[in-house]
């Protein structure tokens, strides 16, 4: 029920005619019943006419008008709320977050929190006042059950599940309400459906700064990012993951092209382009180069190249960035500084290559098994299994009580021992500092730059973390990114002690 005469309404009068009648959408015309044949009334009820507007009288108490202005202030805010909300839950699915948590509270006012690959982060802060109608809001007008009052001292479940009041990708937000000592919380728990689920790169084994970083890159309107790694390296499956995500989230306002030779993925959204199977490396060469070129032409905002594999695609991969184009594509490259290196090899120029807004994040990876659960065994009560000196190597990286190693194998595994594969990275986001070290040559400095200010793990740091979780085993660990340290102690001596 719209109150036309409400403020800001579609027909305005005086706040004195306001306490007397309220006009309906539907027609009705409530006028107080001691107020019937007040001259003002009378003189609205003229220029109804006037305006041709259909209407008929309703004599109600003066309560009834006030509660109609009420109930239209109440669901105008709630409407607008709504909106807060909906923008609330977007920026959660932006950032992947599981939940989002609103603590109510008189003493410490209306704070908004994320959980993110399993930590809470702070978002904002806002007054009590806001937070009680969000939550309100949330509760009584968003769920699905429509009449339920929310009643804050009480704990309460509910579920939105309506589609036009959550975020595409999301089948649900189950609430979660709970008084505490000055005020309650709300714990709304994001049901991702399964195609958002899959765009996670967490799911592929990225780490959360890892994930934050490429969600970094995605937002830069141009420069190229480049994933390294040798064939098999799973750079395929994590370009059509950050594309599709790309996709997903701008709704079709970007235009994304695709040039492949050969296309390995589906990618929903964009348009693909395939590199005809040609018959000599020359032609294959000449017909990708054509292809890109088509494809700058084709207006996009985000391109796709499958690899750079030579001079001439190096080329038109930056040219597409300076052009103002987001650029993704793959490199053979052993690290994330080897991408660097790779390109001067290729002959592309050097100045380009190290200006931070042509090349914008550099990635590498690899993949490596992962543990089967069931039958994996705690390294303590294999260690004596080991050679002394890979023992020391043990002993010396990793937190040894919480690694497991590899086991017999089991059904669930197909007696393999191990279930599905990990991905162990390194992502940089390159700046001016980095790319000016690497201008002049100090692979030193820019290393020393990337771990300790920038704060970037090495695939091998990566892979650590996974063995010390006790998702991968340390042996199979070290034949996909080599040795977890150099031996500096004798071995015999601690074959001897052991
Ligand atoms: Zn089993
Ligand atoms: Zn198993």
């Amino acid at each position: 029920m719209k109150v036309l005469t409400a403020k800001g309404g579609e027909i305005t009068i005086s706040d004195e005619l306001r306490a007397i009648v309220a006009l309906l959408d539907d027609g009705r015309l409530m006028v107080s019943k001691s107020h019937v044949f007040n001259p003002h009334v009378r003189g609205f009820m003229g220029r109804l006419t006037h305006l041709k507007r259909e209407y008929s009288v309703c004599q109600c108490d003066l309560a009834v008008i006030a509660g109609f202005y009420e109930n239209s202030v109440t669901s105008e805010s709630h409407s607008n709320m709504q909106v807060t909300a909906m923008q609330l839950f977007d920026r959660a699915v932006e950032a992947r977050a599981s939940d989002i948590h609103i603590r109510v509270s008189s003493r410490t006012r209306t704070q908004i929190l994320f959980r993110i690959h399993n930590d809470l982060t702070f978002i904002e802060e806002h007054t009590f006042d806001f937070g009680d109608q969000l939550c309100t809001t949330i509760f009584q007008a968003m769920a699905d059950v429509s009449d339920a009052t929310f009643e804050k001292m009480s704990r309460q479940d509910a579920r939105i599940s309506e589609k036009g009041k959550i975020p595409a990708n999301l089948d649900g937000i189950r609430i979660a309400t709970s008084p505490q000592v000055d005020g309650y919380i709300v714990v709304l728990r994001l049901l991702y459906n399964d195609a958002a689920k899959d765009l996670d790169l967490g799911r592929l084994g990225f780490d959360s700064i890892q994930s934050a970083a490429v969600e970094n890159l995605k937002k830069k309107p141009t420069g190229v990012v480049l994933i390294g790694g040798p064939t098999g390296s799973g750079k395929s499956t994590t370009l059509q993951r950050i594309l599709s995500s790309i996709i997903a989230s701008c709704h079709g306002r970007k235009h994304v092209i695709t040039v492949e030779d050969p296309p390995e993925y589906p990618i929903v959204g964009a348009v693909q382009t395939p590199v005809t199977n040609m018959e000599s490396e020359e032609d294959r060469s000449r017909e990708y180069q054509k292809a890109i070129k088509a494809a700058m032409r084709l207006d996009p905002d985000i391109i796709m190249l499958s690899e750079i594999r030579d001079n001439p695609t190096g080329r038109l991969a930056i040219q597409a960035a300076m052009t103002g184009h987001q650029v993704w594509t793959t490199v053979h490259a052993n690290n994330a500084l080897a991408i660097i290196d790779r390109l001067v090899d290729l002959g592309v120029s050097q100045p380009l290559i190290t200006d931070p807004t042509i090349v914008a994040g550099l990635v590498c990876q690899r993949l490596v098994k992962q543990l089967c659960p069931h039958c994996r065994r705690p390294l303590t009560d294999h260690i004596h299994e080991f050679e002394p000196r890979t023992q020391e190597r043990f002993m010396r990286v990793l937190n040894v009580d919480t690694v497991f190693v590899r086991g017999e194998g089991c059904a669930h595994c197909k007696n393999s021992g191990t279930l599905g594969r990990t991905v162990v990275a390194e992502v940089i986001v390159t700046d001016d500092r980095l790319m000016s070290y690497l201008r002049a040559n100090d692979r030193m400095a820019a290393q020393e730059y990337i771990t300790k200010e920038l704060g970037v793990i090495s695939m091998l740091e990566h892979a650590i973390q996974k063995i010390n979780e006790g998702l991968v085993d340390p042996l199979q660990a070290e034949e996909v990114v080599g040795p977890l340290a150099e031996i500096t102690t004798e071995p015999e001596r601690l074959a001897l002690v052991a």
